[in-house]
Formats: C-alpha cells, structure tokens, sequence
C-alpha cells in the first residue's frame, strides 16, 4: 500500500516548479539508494563532512564546502558564522550577539519573502538587517554607504523571480564590501546550475538548495572559503545543533551532485525542449489559449509554457482558470505570479507523459466548458 493510499493524501500534479508546500523536486533512483544505505548505518559524521566538502570543492572549484539542513539553515549560519569566527564562547552565545557586530546589509530589493521573510534567516542568527536604498532601485555607492563599522556581513541574492528593483551587479557589491574587508553570502537558491558563475562574483559564500533542481533530499550547500565554512561547521556546537544536515541528507546530496557531474547537459536540454515545445504545440490548439515556450529570466537553462488565457473565448480568466485547476482533481499547480495580466506559467521539468497528458486534458475540458 502506497503512503498516498494508507494516509489518505492527495496525488497533485506540481506544474510550479521547485515549490516548497508540494515537496520540491523528485529524486533520482541513485539518489534514493543513497538515502536508503544511509539509513541503515553510522557514519562519524564529522568524516561525513570532511568527504561532503571535497566533494563539493570538485563540484564547484571552491576551496570548501559543508551540508547544512537546507538553504535557509545556510543563510543563517552563514551570518554566525561571519560573526563569531570558530571562537568557541561566541558560537555558544548566539543567537545574543553582545561584544559582535551585528548588522547584515542587503539590497531593500534583496529582502524576498521564499515563504518566509529572508530578512527573518538573519534575525535567526541574532544578526539585523540592514537595507539599503529602496526596493525599486539600490545604486552601488547606496549599498557602500550602508556599509559601516558596525557591519558584519554583505548579503545579496540571486537574480530571480523574487528579487524587486532594478538588477545590481553581484561582481560590483562584492567588490565594494570587499573593499571594507566584509564577508558576502549571496543566497543562490534554486540556482544549483549557476554555482561557478556566483562564485565567479567573488563571493566568500554561496548557497543553495539541494532538493531544489539537483533533487537531493532536503539539504542546503554553502560552498565557499576555507575558514568560513568551518566556521559554519563551527555552529554545530551553538544554533547549528537545530538546523544539522542528516546522515541521508549528506549521503543524498553527494549521490544528486555525482549525478549531476556525470549529467549531459546539452542532451537533458534538448529532451526537455522536445518535450516543452511538443505540449505548447498541443496546448496551442485549444481554442482559447495561445501558448509559447519562454527561456528562465533568470538563466537557468530551462524552458516554460506561457499559456495566455482569453478571458471572452475560455469563459473563465487566467486567475479563475488557475483556481479550477487547483481544486479540480487531481489538484493542478501552475505558476500564477501573471495570471492578472491574462498569463498561466507552466514548469513541466518533473511532470512525466501521463501527467502532462492530464493537464492537456484538463485545459481542454476548461475551454469546453461553456
Ligand atoms: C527556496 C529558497 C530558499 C530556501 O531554501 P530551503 O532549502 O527550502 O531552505 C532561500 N532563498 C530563496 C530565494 C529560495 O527560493
């Protein structure tokens, strides 16, 4: 008996992507092996990590690199880590940050909600955020400005869907923290992909998701500087004990990232357009729907489905053809950040044929509907 069957849960067809309330990604056999073997056994876990980081440095080039309980774990130890060093008192008095300076500057356009304030990942540590210049637009020398004596910490975020504002170079904010010897974290999140790239930046730390795209169990990479990761490693022993990685989640992470490097990109890539491009092909014809393949604005090479909703010919609106698809059964998920202007975004990476089959035939019955 299946634990959908036993429990009585709802089988959903997940079409938004890397989405943390419908349980992320799907994991590889190799990955769930590893998971499985890690289970059964002990491990000295402190070896666990010494291995997760060589394995991460031949990922990712960086000198270092630690499994933490998942991103958002890292974004918090992250900052302890900047404020306490690997003093062994100061890591036991966080999160009160008496005698520490304290203050993390991030970008006012930086400070997303994920599904929680990221603002509240700083506050964990017993750091303050400090924002800089306004959500529409944060000029360099805004952000230097920021930056003062009481500064412990730079942090700036990938460019996604999330972040408001006009765009700011990454290279150009760590340079300038650089400048005044402060540490910069950039939250990579879902952008597993784009590790080098971010690192590239010169960033001290960077982040990510591992059950996002790489479709590990739920874990989180900081991948950086030697004495900041151990640094981080250092907050097992103070905030960290509440957000360590497990035995599985290290053991399944380092199965998706060797997945990963044996990976062909450019053959996953061309499999996913077929398949992309055949479903808005077969969306296309619904009468009603217009639909397009558009690129990840934020570079991640994926492609998505735009379908645009006519209100007159449908009967229904984008955000009333979002909500039928959501309560209808099986529950359907799209993005829905433009179902105002007419748009339903669909991300098919994890949907299998039979899945894509049922929200064809599901956007189908909506246009017939009237
Ligand atoms: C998903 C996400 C995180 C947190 O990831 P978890 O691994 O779920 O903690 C952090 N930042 C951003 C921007 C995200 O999208």
């Amino acid at each position: 008996m299946s634990a959908r069957e036993r429990y009585g849960l709802t089988r959903v067809i997940n079409a938004r992507g890397t989405y943390t309330p419908l349980g992320v990604s799907r994991s590889s056999a190799g990955v769930r092996e590893a998971v499985d073997e890690a289970l059964a056994d002990f491990y000295v876990m402190d070896e666990l990590q010494s291995a997760a980081s060589r394995v991460i440095s031949g990922f990712s080039g960086a000198e270092a690199g630690a499994v933490v309980h998942c991103a958002s774990a890292g974004i918090t130890l992250a900052i302890a880590a900047t404020m306490t060093g690997t003093r062994e008192e100061y890591v036991a008095q966080l999160p009160d940050s008496t005698g520490m300076k304290d203050s993390v500057v991030l970008p006012a356009g930086h400070a997303v909600d994920y599904g929680h304030p990221i603002v509240q990942d700083i506050r964990l540590a017993g750091a303050r955020p400090v924002l800089a210049g306004t959500v529409e637009h944060c000029a360099i020398d805004r952000l230097a400005k920021s930056l003062d004596a009481e500064s412990v910490a730079c942090l700036l975020l990938v460019s996604s869907r999330l972040v408001r504002g006009e765009p700011i170079s990454l290279g150009a904010a760590v340079a300038q923290a650089h400048q005044r010897r402060l540490p910069v974290i950039i939250d990579g999140a879902a952008q597993d992909m784009r590790v080098d790239e971010l690192l590239a930046t010169g960033a001290d730390l960077v982040i990510v998701s591992a059950q996002k795209y790489l479709g590990a169990p739920t874990a989180g990479l900081v991948i950086g500087s030697r004495d900041l990761v151990a640094a981080v490693r250092a907050q097992e022993k103070g905030i960290g004990r509440s957000m360590k990685a497990t035995k599985e989640g290290i053991l399944g992470a380092l199965a998706a990232i060797r997945d990963r490097e044996r990976f062909e990109l450019r053959t996953w890539r061309r499999q996913e357009e077929r398949k992309v491009s055949e479903f808005a092909r077969r969306a296309d014809r619904i009468p009603g729907i217009r639909a397009r393949v558009v690129p990840d604005p934020a570079g991640m090479p994926i492609s998505r489905v735009e379908l645009s909703v006519d209100g007159d010919r449908v009967g229904v609106s984008a955000v009333q053809a979002a909500d039928v698809l959501r309560t209808g059964n099986p529950p359907i998920y799209v993005m829905e950040e433009k179902a105002r202007v007419g748009i339903l975004t669909l991300e098919l990476v994890p949907l299998d044929g039979d899945e894509l089959g049922v929200v064809l035939e599901r956007l189908s019955e909506l246009a017939n509907a009237r």
